[in-house]
């Protein structure tokens, strides 16, 4: 069945683990788009004139209706993404903190003053942009949502979100929990659509400015739409994070972190590690025994409280996993664990957990993001050796590096092209902490101070100040 089928104007979302239609919905198209950003351009005088401790008080608000809400948000959530439902749970509940992180900073967005020049006094104000617009992927819905519209909402922008066309339903139910807090109506919007629908509003000449999670080809057309009126943007697309297992690591941790880090939400994960680089004297029985673990995962109905990894979100996503694993085949990948659909589950969109070893650096599963529960092997002999193999990618998302040794994990840290780097540690999010990608993965972030830039404008005011004939040259002019 199609991962989504469009009707004339209505859209189908599939549950991923029946393969049922889980909702339809109807596709906003250009008209509605236009409308919304109307509606959108009048409220946001409203919203940028509010004092930002007003603005505060209202994120907060909705905070809280988020958080008592993500038992339902929670379940739409898992009916339209696969995800395990204690983990989307979880995840609108993470939502909540970023809506109260940024409630924090709303009143406290302050430009700099510059008082060096003799006779003049300069400052900076950031303002808001206009109307913002958020275009969302499906792999984390309303942990995404929150992450992206609270920051541009705090500093006084109003917002427009386009989620993912596989996943819409807690985006539509956040945007009501708002205007149940108190939020103006027209200040958050939510429009209904796929492609064409995030291209109309990309492409609106009164949007100022864009935040992007998604593919790189999506990623450059909007950045190639958003040109003609010099939209500010920020592009947050995929990975082929590398982890990075030296033989002097806490090796338990460091297998715990790699199971956890490739098949949490089936490896639907943008910063997911997806490449295991290990040292060569070591690899045979770190690799046995990270095996060993993912074997034991459970992998089921994404609503039953024992299931680990649910499905995969489409039939799309499902096939093109399964191409990537004929191709690995065909290329002659050694695949020691999985490799194909889980024959237990008689519907349903799933992978079994995989893990392939020796793979060669040239094979297309060391270099072209998956986006599902495969790992690929490779080993190294030299801190060299692992920083070329981490870095022969087009991506530059996360990365992981395992190592006691602390002179090497900061010389790896400097040499790593990638946005974050993770010492010891599995993926870390938090509103405050920034996150980006490098190379194809991205322009700008979303989080912490990047994600004011990316959504405010800097003003420059400067004042004579001095009590004197203006002085220059040109005199009796
Ligand atoms: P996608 O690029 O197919 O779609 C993303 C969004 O863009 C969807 O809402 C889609 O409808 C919309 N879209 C498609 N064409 C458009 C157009 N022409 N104009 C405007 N909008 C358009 O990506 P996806 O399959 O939904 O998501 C998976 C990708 O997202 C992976 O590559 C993953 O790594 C990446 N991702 C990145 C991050 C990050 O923070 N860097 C986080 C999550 C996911």
């Amino acid at each position: 069945m199609s991962p989504i089928s469009t009707v004339s104007d209505t859209l189908r979302v599939i549950n991923p683990a029946t393969e049922e239609v889980a909702a339809e919905l109807t596709i906003d198209g250009a008209d509605e788009c236009a409308a919304a950003v109307d509606r959108a351009t009048e409220a946001q005088r409203v919203w940028a004139a509010m004092a930002g401790e007003q603005r505060s008080e209202l994120l907060w608000r909705w905070a809280q209706l988020v958080e008592d809400d993500c038992a339902e948000l929670g379940r739409l959530d898992t009916e339209d993404t696969g995800k395990v439902l204690s983990d989307a749970r979880a995840q609108a509940r993470r939502g909540a903190r970023h809506a109260r992180y940024w409630a924090g900073k709303a009143d406290k967005l302050v430009g700099q003053q510059f008082g060096d020049v003799p006779g003049q006094f300069s400052y900076t104000r950031l303002e808001a942009l206009g109307t913002y617009v958020v275009v969302l992927p499906w792999n984390a819905p309303a942990h995404s949502f929150m992450a992206r519209a609270c920051p541009p909402l705090a500093c006084g922008n109003s917002v427009i979100v386009k989620p993912s066309e596989l996943s819409p339903r807690s985006a539509i139910r956040l945007a009501e929990l708002a205007v149940q807090a108190g939020i103006p109506t027209g200040v958050l919007q939510v429009v209904v659509g796929g492609g064409a629908t995030g291209g109309a509003l990309c492409s609106h000449p009164d949007v100022a400015g864009i935040s992007f999670t998604g593919s790189v080809p999506t990623g450059q057309h909007i950045a190639r739409a958003a040109a003609d009126t010099f939209k500010k943007l920020t592009l947050e697309m995929g990975g082929k994070s590398p982890i990075i297992v030296f033989d002097d690591a806490d090796l338990d941790s460091a297998a715990r972190a790699t199971v956890l880090g490739i098949l949490n939400n089936a490896g639907q994960v943008c910063a997911a590690g997806s490449r295991l680089l290990v040292h060569a004297s070591i690899a045979k029985d770190f690799v046995a025994e990270v095996a060993a673990r993912m074997s034991k995962v459970r992998v089921g109905d994404p609503l039953d409280p024992q299931t680990q990894v649910g499905p995969v979100v489409s039939s799309g996503q499902h096939e093109k996993i399964l191409g990537f694993l004929d191709t690995a085949r065909s290329e002659g990948a050694r695949i020691v664990l999985g490799g194909g659909r889980v024959t237990t589950q008689q519907r349903g969109f799933y992978i079994a957990p995989t893990l392939i070893d020796q793979v060669d650096p040239a094979m297309t599963v060391a270099s072209e993001e998956i986006f599902g529960p495969v790992l690929s092997v490779l080993t190294f002999e030299t801190e060299a050796q692992a920083l070329e193999l981490a870095n022969a990618t087009e991506f530059g998302l996360s990365s992981y590096v395992w190592t006691r040794d602390l002179g090497r994990m900061i010389r790896m840290s400097e040499g790593i092209e990638a946005g974050v780097v993770h010492g010891n540690s599995n993926l870390m999010l938090d509103s405050g902490l920034p996150f980006g990608g490098f190379k194809q993965s991205g322009l700008g972030g979303a989080y912490g101070d990047d994600a004011v830039s990316g959504c405010t404008r800097t003003k420059r005011v400067t004042l004579r100040i001095a009590n004197t004939p203006l002085p220059g040259p040109w005199p009796g002019i």
